[in-house]
């Protein structure tokens, strides 16, 4: 799955440069009071009118949308004095009262902040020790300069763990999927594989026959005593006691009466 990156840059915004490129900062919005259908756009107005105080380079809501507003490698003003100045990119999420819609938000989430590492040029990997991807809490609790605690408890409300969320960081979620074209592409692939298999078994039974008993396996399946198609009858295989019933029975009945 990929996304498209709605460009909405914000116009008017301060143009400095960063001190260097460590981290990637993972936001949500706090504002348990948008959480509505117009979240999303109520955020972008929100952060539009306030950009002089607060602004990410992007945002993520509205079923998984993705829109970015600022440019990345510059100055944003999202986790304070300190760790701003590190931060190529900083990501906020809207909040959705929707489970449904916030899986397809959290799926968006994470692809958006795995690309924006992978831009960056820093490892995939949320809250560890060096550069990465930095929760807002992680910036409060490492950096200061800032007292934010995001996201990790929008994201518990809503049955993502702290594990789960790094995790899902580390690993992508489904991004190798495949699309329904291929998955079609792939069950005629197969089918056509378990006929070519069914086809060389038929091939190998009837190959499987020794020559020293070539002549009798033919004759037993002339005379009916071992019946069958001709194909897949197995000449190797075990015989029961009851098929041995049948076939002395069958021979009984076509030489001894
Ligand atoms: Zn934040």
């Amino acid at each position: 799955m990929t996304y498209v990156i709605e460009q909405r840059i914000m116009s008017g915004l301060p143009n400095y440069s960063l001190t260097t490129v460590k981290y990637v900062i993972a936001h949500e919005s706090g504002n348990a009071k948008n959480n509505g259908p117009n979240a999303l756009e109520n955020e972008l107005a929100f952060m539009n009118r306030n950009k002089a105080n607060a602004f990410t380079s992007h945002w993520v809501g509205d079923g998984g949308k993705i829109v970015q507003v600022a440019p990345v490698n510059k100055l944003q003003y999202g986790c304070g004095p300190k760790g701003n100045p590190l931060s190529y990119a900083q990501v906020e999420l809207a909040r959705t009262a929707d489970k449904e819609q916030f899986k397809k938000d959290y799926a968006a989430y994470i692809w958006l902040l795995r690309k924006l590492a992978k831009d960056a040029g820093i490892p995939i990997v949320l809250d560890g020790s060096g550069n990465g991807i930095k929760s807002h809490r992680w910036i409060t609790n490492n950096l200061g300069g800032t007292t934010h605690v995001d996201p990790y408890a929008y994201l518990a409300s809503m049955g993502i763990t702290e594990a789960q969320f790094k995790r899902d960081i580390q690993n992508g979620l489904n991004e190798e999927g495949l699309t329904v074209d291929q998955y079609n592409e792939l069950k005629k692939e197969i089918k056509t594989l378990q006929g070519l298999i069914a086809e060389k078994a038929n091939l190998q039974s009837e190959s499987e026959v020794a020559s020293s008993h070539k002549e009798a396996w033919e004759w037993a399946i002339k005379e009916g005593i071992i019946k069958g198609d001709g194909k897949s009858m197995n000449p190797t295989g075990a015989l029961t006691r009851q098929q041995m019933a049948t076939m002395l029975k069958r021979y009984h009945d076509k030489f001894n009466k």
